[in-house]
């Protein structure tokens, strides 16, 4: 209504999609836990970026979504957050036993951006179990270089979240390290590079491996062609909100 489409335009966001769910223009009204809100206001990030406030109601709600906002606004939380509260949400209903899960994966076209990513989530998932009334998750880092031995103690409980780059997932999958049973959150994060560093075929069979309805997100600084058609064939009526800098 009048009130969404004031928010949107004063955070220049642009939607396209069937109802797309009404944009939440503070973090408190989102839902999230408190001790997590503390550990965010200690980072010094209190109110939500445009892509976030947009994004996370989206990602909440559990449509597909493709993200398009520029390189530093706060990509990584407006993906990562949705799947945190999926994760608690779902091991507080059933927790996970040794050997079952992840429920959610978020793929990154290179290592770095992987680590980046699994401490983010460190952090996060630790400052909410640090409170008591959420679940621990595990999460699981899955990239070349790293042996698996070393992070043994996530898969020998259960395992909630893996941060991958797609080569590495391809390999533990094949090898039955973990399986996608329960698996239903799918992230693509910085698509546009994925896709040009080759990885669509990658990311295909990765799919493969769902068993389960998926929410499928993938998020980018840019939106070319490539990325459009990749989307139209792997989303199903995805919510595209699109951060613009002032004009674009
Ligand atoms: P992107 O992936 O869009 O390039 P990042 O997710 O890496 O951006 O975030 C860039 C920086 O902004 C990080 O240091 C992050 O901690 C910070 N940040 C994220 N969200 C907020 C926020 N709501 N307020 C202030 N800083 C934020
Ligand atoms: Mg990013």
């Amino acid at each position: 209504d009048e009130e969404n489409r004031r928010l949107r335009e004063k955070y220049h966001i642009v939607v396209e999609g069937e109802d797309v769910p009404p944009p939440i223009e503070h973090f408190q009204d989102m839902k999230i836990p408190d001790a997590l809100l503390k550990f965010l206001k200690s980072k010094r990030i209190s109110m939500p970026t445009p892509i976030q406030l947009q994004g996370i109601p989206v990602a909440f709600s559990g449509r597909d979504m493709i993200g398009i906002a520029f390189t530093g606004s706060g990509k990584t939380l407006a993906f990562c957050l949705p799947l945190i509260m999926f994760a608690c949400e779902e091991e507080a209903k059933l927790p996970l036993v040794k050997g079952e899960g992840p429920v959610g994966v978020i793929l990154c076209p290179s290592r770095e951006l992987a680590s980046q990513t699994y401490e983010n989530i460190l952090q996060w998932t630790d400052a909410l179990s640090r409170e008591g009334k959420y679940p621990r998750l595990n999460t699981l880092l899955c990239i070349g270089g790293i042996s698996m031995s070393e992070q043994s103690h996530v898969l020998n409980n259960g395992l909630h979240i893996v941060v991958a780059t797609p080569g590495r997932l391809i390999d533990m999958l094949e090898k039955k390290r973990f399986t996608f049973n329960n698996c239903k959150y799918l992230c693509m994060d910085e698509a546009d590079r994925m896709i040009d560093l080759g990885f669509e075929d990658d990311v295909r069979n990765i799919m493969s491996f769902f068993k389960r309805q998926r929410q499928t997100l993938l998020f980018s600084a840019t939106m070319p062609r490539k990325i459009q058609d990749f989307a139209q064939q792997s989303l199903i009526k995805p919510v595209l909100v699109n951060v613009g800098r002032a004009g674009a």
